[in-house]
């Protein structure tokens, strides 16, 4: 299993396979917006707001 720490709260999110970076994430416990950053290990920061306008598509694929 591959995990990720959110940067709001610390929550050790468990990603299924391997993400790309750019991936974007909602952090299950706080319900932040995140973006895989980095790879090796497994980086989630901020989404920035023009990401999050862009994500529209990825929500509705859910
Ligand atoms: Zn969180």
């Amino acid at each position: 299993m591959i995990t990720a720490t959110c940067p709001e709260c610390k929550h050790l999110i468990n990603l299924i396979s391997l993400p790309e970076i750019g991936k974007l994430f909602i952090c299950e416990s706080c319900d932040t917006k995140l973006e895989v950053t980095w790879l090796f290990p497994v980086i989630l920061d901020y989404q920035e707001y023009e990401k999050q306008l862009a994500s529209d598509e990825d929500e509705n694929l859910k």
